[in-house]
This record gives structure tokens, sequence and C-alpha cells, in this order.
């Protein structure tokens, strides 16, 4: 194994650095670095930018927009917009639905959806999960009853992230009313504003609006719109989770949250001498880079498994990427959270949007650690949670 990356790639890391630095706006920028929210202004007009350029949507074949790329340089390139930090394109359109519709959708729906994806023309949304089915997805009852060319559709969904802001929404619904768990379910792509769709909000605990209650009342879907076969789902789902590996990991974010906190703490004084020079301070530092250490060697060890095709979606390293990821960004988060000390004030919500025409209550950089530190609490739930992420491990690594 060759945890090394060649001169090749080092070039292409720099020439990836240089693009994403230069093409960045500079206004999104500095909301990453503030951990501000970034709009939905901000997402398409940085998506545009990176799909002008034909790195929307990397990982895709290059028929559809892709860019070519092996895995070792997706990787690069997603590590990169981390650590620039810039945003991610869309997930849910680029490493969730987009995938999906290019392994099983139907010419037409390749045609008409794929570069509305790519140009954020069309922002989705992911409408999994239940009130009764989180961890337990096979446990969904929003029902899809076959009327002619149409589905009409009822149910529920809950958690959707920004489905406020989406135009369209993939959606797992049970087509066959008398199967149970993962049989007779179904994958549609519905239009949000189809009559019988309501949205309610769920403003989280960091006092912003992010997710939501999606509720179907009898909405008429084209049958059109359904991808693959009939009852089928779950060979889908099971392809679309099998996605974006190595980026949980998100070994490029917490990077540069390293580098933040130590410039933060260079120039923060606590008891008459800079923080970063206090051996407490240093040690909680130390132990979460070694801890990032470790997850990068490990994200190494994932991505040489793909340079030589070795990986495969049911590989359980991925939780491995997925638990550590979230527990080491959960850490550091921690350790902002320690910096801030006083100035960590629950509700500077016009910071957090970028909205603010007050000064901050304390340091700008401390504006928005009490917001992250609230959210972040889901970064352990969302994506699957870390008990089952456990539970993976100690099935498919451990034996168990
Ligand atoms: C911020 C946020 C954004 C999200 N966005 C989306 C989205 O866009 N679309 C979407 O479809 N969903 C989304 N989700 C939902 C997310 O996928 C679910 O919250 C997650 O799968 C957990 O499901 P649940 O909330 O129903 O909790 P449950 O599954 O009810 O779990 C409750 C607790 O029990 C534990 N648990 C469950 N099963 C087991 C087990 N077998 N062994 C041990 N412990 C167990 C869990 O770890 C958890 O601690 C989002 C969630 C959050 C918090």
């Amino acid at each position: 194994m060759d945890l090394r990356f060649t001169p090749e790639e080092i070039a292409f890391r720099h020439e990836v650095r240089s693009f994403l630095r230069s093409a960045l706006p500079p206004s999104i920028g500095r909301k990453m670095i503030l951990e501000q929210r970034i709009t939905k202004d901000d997402l398409v007009t940085w998506q545009r930018i990176l799909n002008a350029k034909g790195w929307a949507a990397p990982m895709w074949a290059e028929e559809w927009g892709g860019t070519g790329w092996n895995a070792v340089q997706q990787y690069i390139f997603v590590e990169e917009l981390q650590q620039t930090p810039a945003p991610m394109p869309l997930s849910q359109n680029i490493a969730l639905v987009g995938p999906v519709i290019i392994a099983f959708g139907s010419q037409a729906q390749k045609e008409f959806f794929l570069p509305k994806l790519r140009n954020l023309d069309y922002w989705f949304s992911q409408g999994f999960s239940e009130p009764g089915a989180g961890s337990d997805l096979a446990g969904l009852a929003t029902r899809a009853v076959r009327d002619g060319d149409h589905y009409l559709v009822t149910g529920q969904k809950i958690w959707t992230s920004m489905a406020h802001h989406a135009d369209w929404g993939f959606f797992l619904v049970r087509t066959d009313a008398n199967s149970k768990r993962q049989k007779g379910v179904s994958f549609l792509l519905i239009d949000m504003k189809s009559p019988g769709i309501t949205i309610r909000p769920i403003v989280t605990l960091d006092g912003f609006h992010h997710t939501n209650e999606v509720f179907l009342d009898n909405v008429r879907v084209p049958v059109a719109n359904r991808i693959g076969e009939e009852h089928n789902a779950w060979k889908y789902v099971k392809y679309l989770l099998g996605h974006e590996r190595t980026t949980l990991a998100k070994v490029g974010s917490s990077r540069a949250r390293v580098i933040r906190a130590r410039e933060v703490a260079e120039r923060l004084i606590v008891d008459g001498k800079p923080l970063g020079d206090q051996p407490r301070f240093r040690e909680k530092l130390a132990a979460i880079e070694v801890e990032l250490k470790a997850l990068e060697i490990t994200t190494m060890r994932v991505v040489d498994d793909q340079r030589k095709n070795l990986g495969t979606s049911q590989d359980p390293k991925g939780s491995i990427l997925k638990l550590r990821g979230s527990e080491i960004e959960q850490a550091l988060n921690e350790l902002f959270v320690d910096m801030a000390g006083p100035h960590m004030i629950p509700r500077q919500l016009d910071h957090l949007l970028a909205k603010a025409s007050e000064p901050t209550i304390g340091p700008e950089w401390a504006a928005t650690t009490a917001a992250s530190y609230f959210f972040l609490r889901a970064a352990t739930i969302y994506g699957g949670s870390s008990e089952v992420q456990h539970n993976i491990i100690s099935k498919a690594v451990l034996g168990l």
C-alpha cells in the first residue's frame, strides 16, 4: 500500500488549489471562514462557476459532464475544496441523485435532469427519512398508488434538508401496499411545486431554518418520473449510500479548522500570555491532530483501494470515516467553544446569516461558535448515526 501522492498528483493538487483560490468570490470565502450560513444564491453562484470550468460533478461519467478524473484526483479535489474552504457542490444533486440517474435513469431522464443538476438550475432535496423511519429506513410508510400513468403519493417525510429551496425532490415511496421492509419501494422524482405538497420548517438548535417536514397529500406524480423499476428502489438506495465515501471523513475541513484554531490561539491572550503557548491548550489541539492524522491515513487506505479498483460500495471503511470524521469535527468545534469562553453567545443570528449591521459581541471569529456547536450535535446523527456506524463496523469489520 502506498499512502503517498505521486508528483503528478501533487501537481494536480496545485492546479486545483490555484483555481479554487482565484475563482471563489471573496464574499463567499469570508462566510466559509467565519462559518456563517451560505445562502441559496451563494451556492448557485459557486456551483455555476465550477460548472463553467467543468468541475461541478467530478465523479460523474464524462459523457454527462464529469471530469474523467480517477478516484485519487477526485479525492484531492474534495480535500482542496474543504481546505480552501469553499462550498461543496450541492450534495443532493451531485453526490446523491445524479449518480443514481446516470446509473439507472432512462435516456430521457438523463438528458433532461443531468445538465440542470450540474448547473444548479434545479435544486433537489432528499425525501427519505420519515417520523417512523430514520436509521431503520426500511420502515418507511409513504405510499404511492398507481392511477393510470400517474402515482398518487401520500405520506410524511421529515428532516428534509433545504426542502424550502428545492425545485425537485427524490423520494422513497411504498408502491406495493402489501410489501414489507425493503421490498415494494420505488424511487420517484417529484416536482416540489406539485399541488398537495406542504413544507413546514424545523428550526434547528442553532436557530437556523435548515430542515423541514414535508407532507404529501395525494400528490400526482407521472410514472415517467420513476427511476428504474417499480418496487426495486432498494438497489438504487444501496448504490446511492455507497457514494461519497472518502468525503465523509471531512479531512480537508478539519485540517483547515486546526490551522484556524492555531491562528486564533496565537492572538488570544489569556492570563497574560497567548493561549497558543499554554500547555493545556497545546495538549488538546495535539490530541485532535493525532486523531486527524490517523483518520487521514485510513482515508488514504480507502483512496489507495480505489486507485487499484479494490473499493466496493459495501466497504465498511466508509463507516469508520463517517464515525471518526464527525467526532473530530465536533471535538474541533468544542475547542473553539473553549477558546470563545464567555463570548460563546448563543444567539448572534444576524452574524450567522452575515446580515449584521452591529459589530459582534466579542471577537468576530467567536460569533458563530455557539451556532456551530448546536448544529454540529447533528453531525453524529445525519448520514447514519454513530450507533448505526458502530453496528456496521462491529458486524462487517470485527465479525461480531
Ligand atoms: C440536520 C439533519 C439533516 C438531515 N437531512 C436529511 C435529508 O435531507 N433527507 C433525509 O431523508 N433525512 C435527513 N435527515 C435524517 C437523518 O438521516 C436521520 O435523522 C437519521 O437517519 C437518524 O434517524 P432518526 O432521526 O429517525 O433517529 P432514530 O433512527 O429513531 O434513532 C434514534 C436513536 O437511536 C439510535 N439507534 C437507532 N437504531 C439503532 C440500532 N439499530 N442500534 C443502536 N442504536 C440505534 C440512533 O443512533 C439514535 O441515537 C437529517 C437529519 C438531521 C439531524
